[in-house]
């Protein structure tokens, strides 16, 4: 099972730059597209793009330098990783690494909340805020993330979908409860991972956008107020139904560190670097 899970992460992280085609109207770079190893006959399927305007949700659209950082595996590595699987998982010795590098370098962990609240209300940030999050409900986030993650007193934002929880190598219910007990964050990643921009019918999408939030919400016993698309994936119709579900924020497609008032259901997040140097090149000492 194992295996099969390290296949379904590598799928869904080959495609995020499909999803960002998906989605060229927003498109700002394309250095992802351009470096990741994605599966071509991905690309053919992908619909055409949007030039569609997002709507307006903020008292302040001012840019804001405000990276997201992306996770999916965090565990020690094997030898059976392959490319892929090497380029975006992380040993739980880099991870301590690099939340003790942002501390010591002068950054601060912010959440999604504070992100919303800044762009919303005029709520200020502390200065060089990074947020931090974690992707699909992988149980190794649990088991070596979380840990790493209270140790530095840092919170998180887990955006799991619905359909994996309780299932064999994702997180169970009783462990996204001890998450929420202690601080972290859950978002909506959808039920089933589709590319939304698929979906055809406008059931099936709001069960994907607003059957997980309600599913989470009494699963849990919170509020959710975050959503990541699929893949990256979205276009007008599924920023509207993500709006209208009661989402405040949704985190988009994955290239720049800079965030904007106005792109609040678009947000920007980059996939973590996976080695400490890496790390430390992107977030230069403050
Ligand atoms: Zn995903």
């Amino acid at each position: 099972m194992l295996r099969s899970a390290v296949t379904i992460t590598t799928l869904c992280i080959a495609i995020v730059g499909t999803g960002i085609f998906a989605a060229g109207g927003y498109l700002k770079s394309k250095t992802w597209a351009e470096t990741a190893s994605v599966d071509q006959p991905l690309f053919a399927e992908i619909s055409t793009t949007s030039t569609q305007g997002l709507p307006t949700a903020a008292s302040s659209t001012a840019k804001l330098s405000l990276p997201i950082l992306v996770y999916h595996i965090v565990r020690p590595s094997y030898p059976s990783d392959d490319a892929a699987v090497r380029r975006i998982a992380v040993t739980p010795q880099t991870f301590d690494e690099e939340m003790s590098y942002l501390g010591n370098a002068g950054y601060h962990i912010v959440s999604f909340n504070d992100l919303e609240d800044h762009f919303r209300n005029g709520t200020p940030l502390p200065p060089h805020p990074v947020i931090l999050s974690f992707d699909d409900g992988w149980s190794d986030q649990f088991t070596y993330a979380f840990p790493i993650l209270t140790a530095h007193r840092y919170t998180a934002t887990f955006f799991v979908f619905t359909n994996a929880v309780g299932g064999q190598g994702f997180l169970s219910w009783d462990e996204l409860k001890s998450l929420v007990a202690a601080g972290m964050t859950i978002g909506s990643h959808s039920e089933s991972h589709p590319f939304l921009t698929h979906v055809v019918s406008t059931d099936a999408l709001w069960n994907e956008i607003d059957g997980s939030k309600q599913i989470l919400e009494r699963r849990l016993g919170i509020s959710v107020n975050e959503f990541a698309y699929p893949f990256g994936a979205y276009d007008p119709a599924v920023i509207t139904m993500v709006q209208r579900a009661g989402y405040r924020s949704a985190r988009g497609d994955f290239f720049s560190g800079d965030q904007e008032g106005d792109r609040l259901y678009a947000l920007s997040a980059m996939n973590a670097p996976t080695t400490t140097a890496s790390f430390e090149q992107r977030f230069p000492i403050r």
